[in-house]
């Protein structure tokens, strides 16, 4: 892959980390003991005037950030992982053959391992 098409691609994973990142700051933080993990942030609620009610609403709102969390969270390390892959020279080529991975697939899904014949056998 060349470097003006190594530079797009690049640009493309950047815009889309900041957006997930975005993402993940609306449900969560940094968890402040690893940088590279994030975790579900509890939503603020006064315990002492909470009813059960509100106590069971705020549980299933943490419980529901918890899994929008996770799903971005993969989306995210997948889109650093490809960066990586820029920075290695790895980048467009399928992890499980070392094959150029299509251009029409990258542009699908710029953060993409392996090329279609092999993205359900990771
Ligand atoms: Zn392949």
């Amino acid at each position: 892959m060349n470097t003006t098409d190594l530079e797009y691609f690049k640009n493309k994973l950047e815009t889309e980390l900041a957006k997930l990142e975005s993402e993940l700051k609306s449900v969560g933080r940094v968890n402040p003991s690893n940088p590279n993990d994030w975790e579900a942030v509890q939503p603020e609620m006064d315990v002492m005037a909470a009813d059960d009610n509100e106590t069971a609403d705020s549980l299933e709102a943490f419980e529901e950030n918890t899994a929008i969390l996770g799903e971005l969270e993969i989306q995210y390390n997948e889109v650093r992982h490809a960066l990586d892959k820029i920075e290695s020279g790895t980048y467009g080529t399928c992890e499980t053959t070392g094959k150029t991975i299509p251009r029409e697939r990258l542009e699908a899904n710029p953060s993409a391992r392996t090329c279609l014949t092999h993205a359900d056998m990771k």
